[in-house]
């Protein structure tokens, strides 16, 4: 598959297009940003770690019969994937509160909520992402209704397998954000990454961060923290 120019550069990742227009080529960096990119710094082999877990992550969901852009790992860096038109959301889930919840609400972190809380953010850079319900998501022509009933539903599907999958490695699955786009032959899939930067992962027993709050919080140990993930993951059956 040849690789052919940048069409595309986000703050940890870069798209290229390939010789297949409905193929594209997905790149890990290891830049990290953080609070809306104020929050910037380089760590070595992040994207390269990153990419291992998302695959890992990326098959077992695809084994369960969820629909995504995946369609295979090229190298250490770069995953082939379904072009696709990303759906101008971003899909928060919390089983635990933490992180922006925590804070607007005032509830300690770590609270187990009685309910799954989904959160919808319109991913717009200038506005800095704002918090959003699905009645303002199709108001500004993010998504239509039969569109949210979808998302919804793969996202329900893919927090339990989530959940399931981290747990038997001694993970507890806190939060975590998605993407959503559309092929081109109109079916929505999951799409972007799924790592310790797009969700909170704490250790069942001990609590101890292994995620992208460890740079937030300059909590030190960032890529050691993303190793333990990936080699758990690593001893999935
Ligand atoms: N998240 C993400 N990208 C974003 C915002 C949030 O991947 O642009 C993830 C974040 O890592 C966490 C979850 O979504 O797992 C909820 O994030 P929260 O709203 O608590 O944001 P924060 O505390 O980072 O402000």
């Amino acid at each position: 598959m040849k690789i052919l120019d940048k069409f595309y550069e986000g703050k940890a990742k870069q798209l290229y297009r390939t010789e297949d227009p409905n193929l594209v080529v997905m790149h890990y960096k290891d830049d990290t940003t953080a609070y809306n990119g104020i929050k910037k710094a380089q760590i070595a082999n992040k994207g390269i770690i990153n990419n291992k877990i998302s695959t890992i992550i990326y098959k077992r969901l695809m084994a369960l019969g969820i629909p995504t852009h995946y369609v295979d790992t090229l190298n250490e860096r770069d995953q082939l994937c379904k072009r696709v038109t990303i759906f101008p959301l971003e899909v928060v889930v919390r089983n635990i509160i933490a992180g922006s919840m925590s804070r607007r609400l005032d509830i300690p972190e770590g609270t187990k909520p009685i309910n799954t809380i989904y959160e919808l953010c319109y991913k717009n850079d200038s506005l800095g992402d704002p918090l959003i319900n699905d009645h303002h998501a199709v108001a500004v022509g993010a998504a239509t209704y039969d569109e949210l009933k979808v998302i919804y539903e793969l996202t329900d599907r893919i927090n339990n397998a989530l959940k399931n999958i981290f747990l038997e490695v001694g993970v507890l699955l806190v939060d975590f954000k998605i993407e959503f786009g559309k092929t081109s032959d109109g079916e929505i899939v999951l799409a972007d990454e799924i790592s310790p930067d797009t969700a909170r992962l704490w250790d069942v027993n001990t609590n101890r961060k292994l995620d992208k709050d460890r740079f937030r919080r300059d909590l030190g140990d960032v890529i050691d923290a993303y190793l333990d993930i990936y080699n758990r993951l690593q001893t999935l059956k």
